[in-house]
């Protein structure tokens, strides 16, 4: 769907692109690289979120009535639709939330690995039994669906997040309300399109554009059974605690602050990489952004001059532009705020040592840049150290030993990922032994998990049980049923179910 500017975009409830008929506002969609406004966005109110889980309540039984092998092949489907739709959905990214496009290109990759791996579902659905339990008694657990399954995601990955739950949820036979962030809908606008082409049921896919309205909806609402949440913490924690009150099934993944350990026997240029990476990639806007690198003995020394020369040799520009490095934050706000983090720092005592604020890109009104920025001599207790930034900002700390290393990365209240760069097997084994993190990366910067395994954080980064993606989605998205059976005509006697014979 082509993206004209001031079209107010619809949602896609029942399997027909409909406006919003109960809006509380109208936002702007801008670019963050220029200000240019690319859309209008409608927040939609309660009887817009009520059209669309009654639309998917009504969907439960047509797509339970379809086979889980021919539900896998409308996600085969689905995957050469996006494939042939990959750069019109990376571009979207780009245009919309600012990451450049070789990160909005990655993006897109893995939310169609996300489908790759939900088209395993007639494999990985499959239950469990056991003949004879008892005498003649067998027993089995089958997986159904849970019902309608709702998800509230944030703006920094606009594919690949909601492809987190989306294709599984349906993969399982649940029918499915998706609730953009409303600073990033337009790339949703284009994966519904492909999704529209597939004809599934009227129903079985729901895109409800909208804010805290349609969140507080989502977690209040009778007719939806499990919610996924993917944003910040403090949101988490109302999304958790309210859908768990109505008494949905939930997950909530929150915000972060993940540190990177330097060994002093690590290998600097690669580890120089893995670090820029980690810390300037989406402009530090991910939740698996490395925001703190705590250095171990002389490896401080053996790092800070690599690392700040690669840092100012950073290209901040447009991200639609392949020479930029690093693109802008999502908004003017976000730029402030971000600035205002470095000048806290600075007051703290911290020492500025690459200066990202007020770069010299995008000079459009309402462009919204940040450049890389490196704060160092930064302390555990300062806030710089403990609080997520959510921009282009690494602080640098120094710890005597590995022991003293992991202390710091444990005293924080996230536990997103976190990584260690060393050469020594022996320090990687007591790391990862040690540290509390859901994901860890050992020489790698970003260690998000591919499709296949699981993703999610301890701590304040994640509330709930199941996590995301991998073979976790399959278990948050069915329920599980135990049948124990007897059949007499088998000829083989009545045995006791409680006690064997
Ligand atoms: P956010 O919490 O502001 O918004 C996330 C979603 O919640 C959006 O859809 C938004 O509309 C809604 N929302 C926002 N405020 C709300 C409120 N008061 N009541 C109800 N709903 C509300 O997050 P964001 O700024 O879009 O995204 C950045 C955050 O997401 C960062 O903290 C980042 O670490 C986190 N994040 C976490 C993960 C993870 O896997 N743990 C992944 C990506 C992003």
């Amino acid at each position: 769907m082509a993206v004209t500017a001031t079209r107010t975009i619809d949602n896609y409830i029942a399997g027909e692109w409909t406006p919003a008929a109960d809006a509380t506002d109208v936002l702007d969609v801008t670019n963050p690289a220029t200000g240019e406004t690319l859309a209008r966005v409608p927040l939609s109110g309660w009887a817009d979120l009520d059209a669309a889980v009654s639309a998917a309540r009504a969907a439960l039984r047509p797509w339970r009535e379809v086979s889980t092998i021919a539900r896998a092949r409308k996600l085969f489907e689905l995957r050469e639709r996006l494939i042939a739709r990959s750069e019109d959905l990376a571009r979207s990214v780009t245009t919309e939330m600012g990451k450049t496009i070789g990160d909005a290109r990655a993006e897109v990759a893995r939310a169609i690995e996300m489908v790759e791996c939900a088209c395993a579902v007639p494999t990985t659905m499959q239950g469990r039994n056991l003949e004879d339990v008892s005498r003649n008694i067998d027993a089995e657990t089958i997986r159904q669906p849970v019902g309608v399954c709702a998800a509230i995601v944030p703006f920094n990955f606009p594919a690949m997040v909601p492809f987190w739950f989306l294709p599984f949820a349906i993969a399982c036979g649940n029918t499915f309300v998706l609730k953009p962030s409303e600073q990033v809908p337009l790339t949703q606008q284009i994966v519904f399109a492909e999704l529209d082409a597939l004809d599934l049921p009227p129903g079985v896919v729901n895109l409800v554009n909208g804010g805290r309205e349609v969140v507080e909806g989502i977690l209040d609402h009778p007719g939806i059974d499990a919610v996924s949440f993917v944003g910040s913490a403090p949101v988490a924690k109302l999304v958790y605690e309210r859908a768990a009150k109505a008494g949905k099934r939930v997950q909530a993944l929150g915000g972060a602050k993940n540190h990177m350990v330097v060994m002093p026997d690590a290998v600097i240029d690669k580890t120089v990489d893995g670090i820029i990476g980690s810390a300037f990639g989406a402009a530090g806007q991910r939740c698996m952004a490395g925001s703190v690198v705590v250095t171990v003995g002389d490896a401080h020394e053996q790092l800070l001059r690599p690392l700040t020369e690669a840092t100012r040799a950073l290209h901040v520009g447009d991200g639609l532009e392949e020479s930029s490095d690093v693109g802008p934050v999502i908004s003017c706000a976000a730029r402030d705020r971000i600035s205002d983090w470095i000048s806290r720092g600075e007051a703290d005592g911290a020492k500025v040592v690459v200066d990202g604020r007020g770069v010299a890109a995008g000079s459009a009104e309402g462009a919204s840049f940040v450049g890389p920025t490196i704060l160092d001599g930064v302390t555990p207790d300062m806030d710089i150290a403990t609080e997520e930034v959510f921009g282009p900002v690494l602080a640098v700390i120094q710890a005597g030993s590995l022991d003293e290393a992991i202390e710091i990365v444990n005293s924080s209240r996230f536990g997103n990922g976190t990584s260690i760069f060393t050469e020594s097997g022996a320090s990687v084994r007591r790391y990862r032994h040690e540290v509390e993190a859901g994901m860890i990366g050992v020489n790698i910067g970003v260690a998000a998990p591919v499709a296949f395994f699981p993703f999610s954080g301890w701590k304040d980064s994640f509330l709930g049980d199941l996590h995301a993606h991998g073979t976790d989605a399959v278990e948050f998205f069915t329920r599980k049923k135990t049948v124990t059976s007897r059949w007499y005509s088998s000829g083989q006697g009545s045995g006791s179910y409680f006690v064997e014979r």
